[in-house]
């Protein structure tokens, strides 16, 4: 096992206004990603109450305007896909519908529209919502690998929902794509996921869930074959990540796969939900066939605002550092969860 789990705490004194200026420290944690070194850090040893976000005054608004996912328009306003991707020129899954993406940040990008429903609140997130969407996700990465291999080479699917993720449209929709090389993170994870496996002869993110249930501070429990971990060193607030062991391209994930996934990520969602994280960011992330010991994996992470009407929970730290932080401890996390886990539904 050569899973490292490195973090300094430290000491922080100040003379403390709210205390007659005596004397105040606080401790500080800094850690490191056991697979890539990123730092991460964790700032207050508490839980963050936050307020309770209302999206209903956005929601209506946003039904006062136009949409272009709504049922009734959709088939009119939304693009197609070429011929060669979809003969029907739209990927449909139960509900869900994969479209190409209007404003394409690669050249194979493509938008799930998840569901008819306009708005699904957090608590209605279901697991037969997830999976079709998923399924579809992938039916057109397979479509566009097949037919451009190279630039099909490393695909992701991703979720922004709601505004304060960067969501632009209430509708609920997942973010598809693929291209000739990975995204930055991605890229640090297959890398140092290699440099591993050719150190250890060992796949990291087995070691790494077998490490995390010895310890039992962070690992969180199963659903079907997915492990689920609150991440040692947060990329943001509440981060858990899901293991899908065995898997490492698109081509492995089965139907049962996205069932265990979907559940998984309904009870975090729902957590969030319950502890008043209005919003959250997630991504699949996939790697090639000859990208040796990588593993098919999730990250979720809240998203927030400081303030209850406007603001931001990013800040100088991730846009000009590339240092992450979260106000939620890992461990704390990972035992509220591990009951939610737990508990018959
Ligand atoms: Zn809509």
């Amino acid at each position: 096992m050569f899973v490292n789990f490195i973090k300094i705490t430290k000491e922080s004194v100040f003379l403390d206004p709210r205390n007659n200026f005596e004397s105040q420290t606080v401790t500080i944690e800094i850690r490191r990603d056991p697979l890539t070194e990123r730092v991460s850090r964790i700032f207050p040893f508490r839980k963050l109450v936050l307020h309770r976000h209302d999206w209903t005054p956005f929601v209506e608004e946003s039904k006062q305007k136009f949409c272009p996912f709504c049922p009734e328009v959709v088939e009119k306003v939304t693009p197609k896909f070429i011929e060669a991707i979809a003969p029907d020129g739209r990927i449909k899954v139960g509900d869900a519908m994969a479209i190409p993406n209007l404003n394409p940040y690669e050249k194979h990008a493509s938008v799930v529209i998840m569901s008819p429903r306009h708005y699904i609140p957090m608590d209605e997130i279901n697991v037969q919502t997830m999976v079709d969407s998923f399924r579809a996700g992938l039916t057109y990465l397979q479509r566009v690998t097949a037919a451009d291999p190279a630039e099909g080479s490393y695909p992701s699917i991703n979720w922004n929902y709601m505004p304060y993720a960067g969501g632009s449209i209430i509708h609920p929709h997942l973010q598809v794509l693929t291209g000739p090389e990975p995204t930055t993170f991605n890229r640090q994870l297959i890398n140092a996921s290699t440099e591993y496996f050719m150190r250890c002869n060992q796949n990291y993110w087995t070691d790494l869930i077998y490490a995390e249930i010895d310890r039992g501070e962070r690992y969180i429990g199963k659903t079907g074959d997915v492990h689920w971990i609150s991440a040692f060193a947060p990329r943001h607030v509440g981060e858990v990540i899901g293991i899908l062991p065995g898997k490492q391209t698109i081509d492995d994930i089965t139907d049962q796969d996205l069932v265990d996934l979907a559940g998984g990520l309904q009870k975090i969602i729902h957590y969030y939900d319950r502890n008043n994280l209005p919003s959250f960011n997630a991504a699949l992330y996939f790697a090639r066939r000859e990208d040796r010991g990588f593993t098919v994996h999730v990250r979720i992470v809240g998203r927030f605002t400081i303030f209850p009407l406007v603001g931001s929970d990013i800040t100088h730290m991730q846009v000009l550092h590339d240092d992450p932080w979260t106000v939620i401890l890992p461990e704390l996390i990972a035992q509220e969860l591990k009951d939610v886990f737990n508990s018959p539904q």
